[in-house]
């Protein structure tokens, strides 16, 4: 069992703050400054060069990983952390395109997130063997698996609406016609358990800045399925990925297992902070978190259709259908959405009408919810969202 009382300890959450936004950026962990500035004034500053060996910073990425790994169900040493998760997505696909030669089509929904698309386009371009990329309504994907499939590119829980694929059935079917699947776990890692061992993935990737709580800016991760590493060729082919970085050849061979999907120097100061919010995570049993998370949606959800009829559930009503987010559409949703940050609960807003609200157990517990649901209630039942200053839109939604 997992003390949720304890682990909102652990957080610095801005006073009065209701933060229904983990999803998109976690909260700062009350050990990551301190954690920060040991890697900045005792690891750079008194070991300087000296750290990548002596600070074990060369190892971190592999490290951590494995600490990333039993969130999500990976066997040991298959997880390596580093740049961003676009890019990540960019390297699993290359390499699971490879695997199925003599296919060219890529499967993938459009609840996926436009990264990932774009990711795909752009490989796609680059390639240059006339690869297709279908993109097909959530609810379809299983109906379009058949064999002209090269990889199903599914990104786990829908962004927008908090929809859940089943990683299991899908990558089953997808593996009886013959193709291989990547799957970005940039709303599940953190939001509940991964079975990927179980679910006999392919490939993996995600990040860290949302549910992990590692801050803005922090690395993505890849995971291979043990069976593929050794046949992967890396498109993104860096010397941290090479067999022997410090032999400078100057021809690329692959390094051993997952090594080979480093690509450059590691982001040392984002891995630190990493590091404090995986001391966090090392200790929650992720059963207990899903349970929680469940409890949390259920009791949004509930409260909000109680006093909010103009608000539309655009999440799956099961919660076993979805991931650990709740998203209501509303015509004004941006303007709804900032009155309710101006009233100190935060969620976010996303095009064209989607009002989401993240709950993560580490920080959230039910008094929050009922203080969240009597803020929207208010904004909802008085048109409070019916003011200019609330429909200026920023950069950043
Ligand atoms: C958040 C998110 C991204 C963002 O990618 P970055 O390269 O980290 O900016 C990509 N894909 C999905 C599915 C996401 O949810």
């Amino acid at each position: 069992m997992t003390d949720f009382a304890a682990t909102k300890d652990m957080f610095h959450l801005p006073e009065g703050m209701i933060y229904l936004d983990g999803n998109s950026l976690g909260p700062l962990p009350k050990a990551t400054a301190a954690r920060v500035a040991r890697a900045v004034t005792d690891e750079w500053g008194e070991k300087v060069i000296t750290g990548w060996n002596r600070a074990g910073w060369m190892a971190q990425p592999t490290d951590y990983g494995d600490r990333i790994g039993r969130l999500i169900g990976a066997e040991a040493g298959h997880v390596v952390l580093g740049d961003t998760l676009s890019i990540k997505v960019y390297q699993a696909l290359a390499a699971a395109i490879d695997l199925v030669p003599d296919r060219r089509v890529i499967l993938t929904d459009s609840g996926n997130f436009p990264s990932d698309i774009y990711m795909a386009e752009g490989l796609i371009k680059s390639l240059g063997r006339g690869h297709e990329l279908r993109v097909v309504a959530p609810e379809d994907v299983a109906n379009h698996i058949n064999d002209d499939l090269a990889v199903l590119m599914l990104t786990q829980v829908d962004y927008r609406t908090g929809r859940l694929h089943d990683m299991a059935a899908l990558t089953e079917k997808a593996h009886a016609a013959g193709a291989v699947t990547v799957w970005d776990l940039a709303h599940t890692a953190g939001a509940m358990a991964v079975d990927l061992q179980g679910c006999r993935a392919d490939f993996a990737v995600g990040c860290t800045y949302k549910y992990l709580d590692a801050g803005p800016g922090a690395p993505a991760f890849i995971y291979v399925a043990p069976r593929h590493i050794d046949n992967c060729q890396p498109a993104l082919s860096g010397w941290l990925g090479h067999e022997a970085p410090f032999a400078f050849d100057l021809d690329y061979r692959p390094g051993t297992g997952i090594e080979r999907m480093r690509v450059g120097t590691p982001p040392v100061l984002q891995l630190a902070a990493l590091d404090a919010a995986l001391d966090i995570w090392d200790r929650v049993d992720m059963d207990a978190l899903r349970a929680a998370s469940i409890t949390l949606t259920e009791q949004f959800i509930a409260g909000v259709e109680a006093t909010c009829p103009m608000l539309a559930l655009a999440s799956p009503r099961d919660p076993q259908a979805r991931g650990s987010q709740v998203s209501f559409a509303f015509e004004q949703g941006y303007a709804a959405m900032q009155a309710c940050i101006a009233r100190n609960v935060v969620g976010d807003f996303r095009a064209p009408d989607i009002m989401r609200f993240g709950f993560c157990p580490l920080f959230i517990d039910a008094g929050d919810v009922d203080k969240a649901v009597a803020v929207l209630a208010d904004i909802m039942q008085n048109n409070l969202w019916d003011d200019p200053v609330y429909k200026q839109v920023s950069r950043v939604t």
